[in-house]
């Protein structure tokens, strides 16, 4: 039975990327998956058929998988950092149910949460919520019911798709929300291209994140109540104990 291994590559940076994620793609003929990823791992692997579709074409993306393994080929369908984290992994095995007969493993990866975090210090050492601001499949009212119940609960918070070109002022709502419950000067961190060329971080105050532009290569985090700065760095203390 042939299979697809649904594998996240990690945040770019090929020494980023698991000894398992590397062992599927130099097992599977066939890789698939959305341009900009492909062309992140194209040269290292070279002999392969590389198969991708726009975007938005998600579920057409998935299909065309299931039709390579019907093939008899195995196929690594691959994602930016995790998988299963607004990833394809959801997809592949709600659409695996019309393909009874082709077999689906997922291959987990280094999520931008955990890669950020590390370039900027430690902020996700407590508790956490990671909220995507895309409203492609969440309707926005349920996104600002999360940031709201997030922000009042005082989780560190990690926004995966800060904004686009036409949300561009996605960010700005987003803190507008979550200075309802926190302080303007609650210490936060962008981190542009993750393992990638072009890497950078900033830390700043979430009054100051309110009226900065991001792009969809940025992951944002916001402190809980104790996150502080430190010699540069961004730390979210493991505890609460002394407060
Ligand atoms: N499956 C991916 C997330 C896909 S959603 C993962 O687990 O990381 C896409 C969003 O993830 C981007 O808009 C950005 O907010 C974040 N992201 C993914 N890769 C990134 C990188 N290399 N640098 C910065 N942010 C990244």
């Amino acid at each position: 039975m042939s299979k697809i291994y649904v594998t996240g590559l990690g945040p770019g940076a090929a020494d980023q990327m698991t000894k398992k994620a590397e062992k599927v793609l130099e097992h599977c003929p066939v890789i698939i998956g959305y341009t900009v990823y492909i062309d992140l791992i194209r040269d290292q692997f070279p002999d392969k058929i590389f198969l991708s579709t726009p975007m938005r074409k998600e579920a057409e993306r998935c299909r065309m998988a299931f039709e390579e393994a019907e093939k008899g080929r195995d196929v690594a369908m691959v994602c930016s950092g995790d998988a299963g984290i607004y990833g394809m992994a959801g997809l592949i095995c709600e659409i695996g149910k019309e393909y009874p007969g082709i077999g689906i493993e997922v291959v987990p990866g280094i999520t931008a949460a955990s890669g950020g975090a590390a370039v900027l210090g430690a902020p996700l050492m407590h508790d956490f919520a990671v909220i995507s601001l895309s409203d492609l499949l969440t309707p926005w009212e349920l996104i600002e019911k999360r940031l709201d119940a997030a922000a009042q609960a005082d989780f560190v918070i990690c926004l995966y798709n800060p904004s686009s070109r036409k949300r561009a002022d996605y960010l700005e709502k987003a803190c507008g929300i979550i200075l309802r419950h926190r302080s303007p000067e609650t210490v936060c961190g962008i981190v542009r291209n993750i393992g990638r060329e072009g890497e950078s971080y900033e830390i700043l105050s979430l009054e100051r994140l309110r009226t900065t532009q991001t792009d969809m290569f940025t992951t944002v985090f916001i402190g809980n109540s104790q996150t502080m700065e430190l010699n540069g760095r961004m730390v979210t203390p493991r505890g609460y104990k002394d407060v």
